[in-house]
């Protein structure tokens, strides 16, 4: 290899990375001040009870729509770079109080399902103060405590055990509930799990995407069958998310699964339509 192509491989490598790097610090500044301006939304998910089809909560979904009907960034990216940069700790306590403020009008409304459930970060979950402001944001908002929801996924579980076990015990004690999300696509430990106090544990989407009906048998449900089964030994309320077919729904129900969420049954929808959607839907039972 000659000392020429060496050092311009290395040029490109650079120019890519100071490319990648802008490209971030940009979309971090955006999120930044379109946040301060009031433009970030929460939007809801339904999550519908299985054996009943009645809706038994919601999942709150941050969205970064723009100005033309369309989104600047998917969570998938903004998410991550709002966690790498800081700033999800200020989102995070404004998704909280939404949420909690939607909650309470909905109750007000006699539309409330029996929950809500709130996405929480590794930054967030950190904070020694999250726990003592989710229950003041119960209080004030005079939910009962354990209408409100948190979900951390199996890899922030994983992130700093100490920490963890004794946030969730807290929460435990103060009444709200707690969900594992994504679960099965980490690598926590059943001792481990055994640890935490958690009330619910969320099917990995991926373990749902796999159950497909083929030559007439459905297939792939291997993993979603054994996390349920757990769920049950554990005392835990399982909830499968990504759920996109009836079939896919029929094969949770008979497996004893107790909550599904997905596209089959709703997208996630901004506030007005929620309402509307809620005070029209029927139950569906499959
Ligand atoms: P998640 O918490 O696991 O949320 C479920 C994701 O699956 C959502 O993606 C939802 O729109 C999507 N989904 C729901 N049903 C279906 C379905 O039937 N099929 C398919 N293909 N997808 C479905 P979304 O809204 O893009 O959010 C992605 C992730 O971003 C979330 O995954 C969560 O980890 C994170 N996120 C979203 N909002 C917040 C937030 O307010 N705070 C924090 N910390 N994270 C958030
Ligand atoms: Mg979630
Ligand atoms: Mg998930
Ligand atoms: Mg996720």
């Amino acid at each position: 290899r000659s000392k020429k192509s060496t050092s311009r491989s290395y040029e490109y490598f650079m120019e890519d990375m100071e490319n990648d790097t802008r490209w971030r610090i940009d979309i971090i500044q955006k999120l930044h001040r379109d946040f301060y301006n009031g433009q970030l939304e929460l939007w809801y998910q339904p999550q519908i009870n299985l054996k009943t089809g009645v809706v038994c909560g919601l999942e709150a979904l941050m969205r970064w729509p723009d100005e033309q009907g369309g989104f600047v960034q998917p969570p998938s990216v903004f998410i991550p770079l709002a966690e790498y940069s800081g700033l999800i700790v200020e989102l995070g306590d404004w998704a909280l109080e939404e949420s909690c403020k939607l909650y309470k009008s909905l109750m007000e409304s006699g539309l409330a399902p029996a929950s809500v459930s709130v996405n929480v970060s590794v930054p967030q979950f950190k904070n020694p103060a999250m726990v003592k402001k989710a229950t003041q944001l119960v209080s004030t908002h005079q939910m009962p405590q354990k209408a409100l929801n948190l979900e951390i996924t199996e890899s922030l579980a994983m992130d700093d055990p100490q920490l963890v076990i004794e946030s969730l015990l807290q929460l435990r004690k103060a009444g709200i509930q707690t969900s594992i999300d994504d679960f099965g696509t980490g690598y926590s430990s059943l001792g481990y799990l055994r640890k935490l106090s958690i009330d619910c544990l969320k099917i990995d989407q991926g373990f749902i995407q796999e159950i497909v009906l083929k030559d007439g048998q459905l297939q792939g449900g291997v993993f979603a069958d054994t996390i349920v089964t757990l769920g049950d030994k554990l005392n835990l309320r399982v909830v499968a998310e990504g759920v996109e077919t009836q079939e896919q729904a029929r094969f949770l129900r008979q497996l004893g699964c107790e909550v599904a969420q997905g596209f089959f049954y709703a997208k996630p929808m901004p506030e007005e339509a929620l309402y509307e959607w809620l005070r029209t839907y029927r139950p569906i039972t499959v």
